[in-house]
C-alpha cells in the first residue's frame, strides 16, 4: 500500500473504532496483512491505518533486531531500544506511567525524509484489542513506549510535528551530516533550545 504524506486529511482525522465482528471480518484481516507488508517494505517500526489512507483505529508495530544492528551500543542503550515482535493494536487507549520523559530525534513515514527532537513519556500503559479481538494490556518503556505513543497519536490525528522542538526539524541528509553523532544535550545547546523546567 502507499503511505500517505502530510497534508492528506486522513492523517488529521480521529480514526474510527472497530467492533469485534469487524475485526474478524476478512477485509480487516487483509488490511492488517497489507499494513504489515507496507511497514516492512518502508521499512518502519510502526504503521497506523490512517497512514495507508484508512480511517480505522488499527496500528501495527515491529522493531526487528536487524534494524538495530548498525546502532552504536551506547546510543542503543540511551534510546532504550530493544527488539519488539510484530503485533497489532486495535482501539488502543494509552496512559503515561510516571512523569519521566525522554527526548530523541523522531521521524515518520508520512513525513518522509525529515526528523526532529520529540519529547515523549518514558513509560506508558496501553489497553487495546489484538487482531483476534482479544483484550491486551501492554506496559512499555524506552523506544517501544515512543513507538506506541507515535502510532496512537496517528489514530487521534496527531503527528510528531505537533510535539517536536520546531528548531530541530531537519532533513535526513543534514541530520547525518551534522547531528547524528551529537548527544541530545549538545543538540539542544547548539540549537539554542532553552532548558525546560
Ligand atoms: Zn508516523
Amino acid at each position: 500500500m502507499k503511505v500517505v504524506q502530510a497534508g492528506d486529511p486522513v492523517l488529521r482525522a480521529t480514526a474510527r473504532q472497530l467492533s469485534r465482528d469487524e475485526i474478524a471480518d476478512a477485509k480487516v484481516q487483509q488490511l492488517i496483512e497489507l499494513m504489515r507488508e507496507t511497514m516492512r517494505d518502508a521499512p518502519g517500526v510502526g504503521l497506523a491505518a490512517p497512514q495507508v489512507g484508512v480511517g480505522l483505529s488499527i496500528a501495527v508495530i515491529e522493531d526487528r533486531p536487524e534494524y538495530q544492528r548498525n546502532l552504536h551500543p551506547a546510543r542503543k542503550a540511551a534510546m532504550q531500544r530493544e527488539p519488539v515482535p510484530f503485533h497489532v493494536i486495535i482501539n488502543p487507549t494509552i496512559t503515561a506511567i510516571g512523569d519521566e520523559k525522554a527526548e530523541f530525534f523522531e521521524g515518520c513515514l508520512s513525513l518522509k525524509g525529515f526528523s526532529a527532537l520529540t519529547r515523549r513519556h518514558l513509560k506508558v500503559k496501553v489497553e487495546a484489542l489484538n487482531e483476534k479481538g482479544e483484550a491486551v494490556s501492554i506496559k512499555a518503556e524506552g523506544w517501544y513506549a515512543r513507538i506506541l505513543q507515535h502510532e496512537i497519536d496517528h489514530l487521534q490525528g496527531t503527528m510528531y510535528v505537533d510535539r517536536m522542538e520546531t528548531r530541530s526539524f531537519m532533513n535526513d541528509d543534514n541530520y547525518l551530516r551534522h547531528w547524528a553523532g551529537v548527544s541530545v544535550e549538545n543538540v539542544r545547546e547548539l540549537l539554542e533550545l532553552n532548558e525546560r523546567s
